[in-house]
């Protein structure tokens, strides 16, 4: 089943400006993009996404969330200005129950599952995910779904 993503990325971010009222969740979507997933399970993986921009987070309390359609994909893109990702950590973010510097982490709750299960549920639709990262300037998490583009 495929059904239009933009409703679903604009009414997740409405509940994360609820959750954070103070920040900014700047939203630049294509209209009209068509993925084939269930709803849910695409709220479920930007909630844990954006909710890990706003955790490891510390001056800019801005997020930029964005989707268009990249060769014949649909990319999802979620990028913040927060503490950023050391690159040799880069590779294991994603792994279950992995932490990044357990010292940095203990005082930001967590378990280290969130990325793994927006793992499972990208791939379960044949998507990708995957993390770039520069230390104290910030990170970009990216999706692509394989599309049809309805314009
Ligand atoms: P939870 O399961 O409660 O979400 P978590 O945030 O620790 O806990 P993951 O979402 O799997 O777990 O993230 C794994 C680790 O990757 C985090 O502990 C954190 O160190 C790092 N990380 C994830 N997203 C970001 C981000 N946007 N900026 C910096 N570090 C991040």
């Amino acid at each position: 089943e495929y059904i239009r993503i933009d409703p679903i990325l604009n009414q997740t971010v409405k509940r994360m400006e609820i959750l954070h009222p103070e920040w900014v969740f700047d939203l630049q979507l294509e209209q009209g993009l068509m993925v084939k997933i269930n709803p849910l399970h695409l709220e479920q993986i930007m909630l844990i996404v954006i909710e890990n921009a706003v955790k490891y987070s510390d001056g800019d309390q801005r997020v930029h969330i964005a989707s268009r359609v990249m060769h014949d994909n649909i990319s999802i893109t979620v990028q913040d200005h927060g503490i950023g990702i050391p690159s040799e950590e880069l590779q294991h973010v994603f792994d279950r129950f992995y932490r990044v510097d357990k010292a940095r982490n203990r005082e930001i709750g967590g378990t280290g599952l969130g990325l793994s299960i927006a793992r499972n549920l990208v791939q379960h639709y044949q998507g990708e995910i995957s993390m770039t990262s520069v230390e104290n300037e910030g990170t970009r998490v990216s999706m692509t779904f394989p599309a049809v583009a309805v314009r």
